[in-house]
């Protein structure tokens, strides 16, 4: 998808739990109106824009920069160029099986002092819907970490931090060094699950 090329430097703050904003991760997100799509298209210039210091990265959701919209971003392999808007988006597990893995947060992973990972069973495929910013809908199957991450930002949407569900197992770090090189063996894990979706 295309972003907005912005001649100024524009700053976007992403939300952390200890942020005064941090209610807004915590409450769930309202829907896009199909004559909301400008909106739409200036919010995910906004996650891009919040996401671009950090990448490569996953994917980011609208509340992560403080707006209550049913909206994300996310690639399904880390590759900014292959970073995709979703709006509105639902999904249905395809069978039982879960995966479980770690999973860094931005709004945890750049809070101050709060320095968590939290390893969480995530669904390894599902079906999922949603609208793309020309406000058509798209089917997809997901699988490995394009399904992991849809996941973590779709809860995003509902108002849950990965770290506050009650099926997570949450690691504690002295210092953001040792969370980000336990980050980084994470990623290798990760990219063996790279698988595009159809
Ligand atoms: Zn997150």
């Amino acid at each position: 998808m295309s972003f907005c090329n912005h001649s100024h430097a524009e700053n976007v703050q992403i939300v952390t739990i200890d942020s005064p904003l941090s209610h807004i991760l915590k409450t769930k997100t309202e829907d896009i109106q199909i004559d909301e799509l400008t909106l739409a298209q200036e919010i995910l210039d906004k996650l891009f824009l919040a996401l671009k210091p950090y990448l490569p990265a996953a994917g980011l959701a609208a509340p992560q920069i403080g707006i209550s919209k049913s909206i994300f971003i996310f690639s399904f392999d880390r590759n900014p160029n292959n970073l995709e808007g979703v709006i509105n988006p639902s999904f249905i597990p395809i069978g039982d099986t879960k995966i479980e893995g770690w999973e860094g947060c931005f709004s945890v992973m750049l809070s101050n002092g709060m320095w968590k990972l939290a390893k969480i069973p995530r669904y390894e495929k599902i079906q999922v819907k949603y609208l793309n910013i020309k406000g058509e809908k798209v089917e997809k199957f997901l699988e490995g970490f394009a399904a992991k991450v849809f996941q973590h930002e779709y809860d995003h949407l509902q108002g849950i931090e990965n770290i506050d569900r009650e099926d997570a197992i949450v690691l504690d770090f002295t210092t953001q060094e040792e969370m980000l090189s336990f980050m980084q063996e994470v990623k290798k894990e990760d990219s063996v699950h790279y698988k595009k979706p159809n």
